[in-house]
């Protein structure tokens, strides 16, 4: 199977046959480094727009950008070689192929970030994902331990849709609406949790607030952590993983309110926010709302007896549809759990579906969503920029840091060594749908 980054090539230049959410995704990243104002493109997310005080990537040198795939894989090959431990790359689930293949650890964000505690050795921490899991990494990283973002436009549309201005603001008509005393049961009225696909200011602020940060594995663990604590949630910045989490905890559809920021009271009326239990952001993942139930229907029609499998970033139809939603562990592990040859159709990023394919040859595994359509931030993370991040280590330059300044990171630290204490009142990992 060939990797994404051939088939959108090849597609691209009228070689084969598909489909592919932008053209421009064929075209170098640095295309874009140049741009006076980049928006997120190329992809799904091209419209959205990059925050004001995003790190913007500036054009990286001929030599690299020019470099045949020949010569950037010699040169990968022998930075590492002479950095030895000194460096570890991590590789998202998300990223290319032709990225994951120079990483030393492949997994999910905090995954990621914890497996680059166990090489404590490493001086720097070279991050092939997008800016807030870098940021993870260097909070949970030691002072001395510099972490390398290869390509500063990588960010993550979702997480930026959820800035730290917006979420103040709504807290402050929050805390007029419900004032700030806790109930008979010593419960506040609300509790601020955020995903981990956030900026290091949003887990600070959850902290400061008593709030929590969770992942897709463990939404329903840290959700519980919050009603055991407050009358409401108020959940930033993906709508969808919040909404079904709750759903599945048993939280009605109606009692979840969306809040839009541009709206006073963020659209709602103040006694639907009375009632809330779940007051939802109204963020979203660019690559997961192009899964459909349509695209599930047709996958049982022409493969009867397909297993559905989506990510909890879907929206609630698509989870409602599907047979099981789960993170990307979840769904790596359902795979793998498989005795019997089974078709599966996976809602979640195609680097990582087609993967999945290359790994259980012995079952047929595809993406619901035909049409060729990576996270076109991760995308934005080239060889090149790995080659050159990398010799500027062996030249003793450290490249494109990410550091979160002492009073973001300590609090942002908390609401993530809360979220590592949470314990489950139920299993780790829900299954959400049937
Ligand atoms: S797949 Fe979606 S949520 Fe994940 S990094 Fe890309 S844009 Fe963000």
């Amino acid at each position: 199977m060939s990797s994404v980054d051939t088939t959108i090539q090849l597609i691209s230049a009228n070689e084969i046959d598909g489909e592919v959410c932008s053209t421009d995704l064929a075209e170098g990243p640095w295309v874009f480094d140049l741009l006076a104002e980049p928006g997120y493109g190329p992809g799904s997310s091209m419209h959205d727009e990059i925050p004001a005080e995003t790190p913007r990537q500036g054009e990286i040198p001929a030599e690299y950008r020019e470099a045949s795939d020949e010569e950037l894989e010699a040169r990968i090959f022998a930075a590492k070689e002479t950095l030895g431990d000194r460096v570890v790359v991590l590789g998202h689930f998300y990223q290319r192929d032709e990225v994951v293949r120079y990483a030393d650890f492949v997994g999910d964000s905090f995954q990621l970030a914890n497996a680059a505690r166990s090489k404590p050795q490493a001086e720097a921490i070279v991050f092939c994902g997008v800016h807030f899991m870098a940021e993870t990494a260097d909070i949970l990283a030691r002072p001395d331990q510099a972490v390398i973002l290869p390509n500063l436009a990588a960010g993550c549309s979702m997480a930026d849709m959820a800035d730290i201005d917006s979420v103040a603001e709504c807290w402050e008509q929050l805390e007029a609406l419900y004032g700030t005393e806790p109930d008979a049961d010593g419960r506040v009225p609300v509790i601020p949790v955020t995903y981990m696909n956030s900026s290091a200011a949003l887990k600070g602020f959850c902290a400061e607030h008593g709030g929590i940060v969770c992942t897709s594995s463990n939404a329903a663990t840290v959700l519980e952590w919050a009603f055991e604590r407050g009358q409401r949630v108020l959940f930033f910045p993906d709508q969808h993983l919040g909404r079904n989490t709750a759903k599945a905890m048993g939280v009605p559809v109606e009692l979840m309110p969306m809040w839009n920021p541009r709206k006073p009271l963020g659209g709602n009326e103040a006694q639907e926010l009375e009632d809330a239990r779940v007051i939802l952001w109204h963020g979203f993942c660019s690559v997961h709302k192009r899964f459909t139930v349509g695209q599930i229907e047709k996958a049982r029609a022409e493969f009867p007896g397909v297993q559905v499998l989506v990510h909890p970033e879907c929206p609630m139809p698509v989870v409602d549809a599907a047979d099981a939603a789960g993170s990307t562990d979840f769904i790596g592990k359902a795979i793998a759990a498989a005795t019997e040859p089974t078709t599966f159709a996976i809602g979640t990023e195609i680097n990582m579906v087609n993967r999945l394919a290359a790994q259980y040859p012995q079952h047929r595994i595809f993406c619901l969503d035909p049409v060729i359509c990576p996270c076109s931030t991760m995308y934005r993370i080239h060889p090149a920029y790995l080659a050159w991040v990398l010799e500027g280590l062996v030249r003793g330059e450290t490249i494109n840091r990410i550091r979160v300044a002492d009073d973001v990171a300590v609090p942002a630290r908390v609401a993530l060594e809360r979220m590592l204490a949470a314990r489950p009142g139920g299993p780790s990992e829900r299954v959400i749908g049937d």
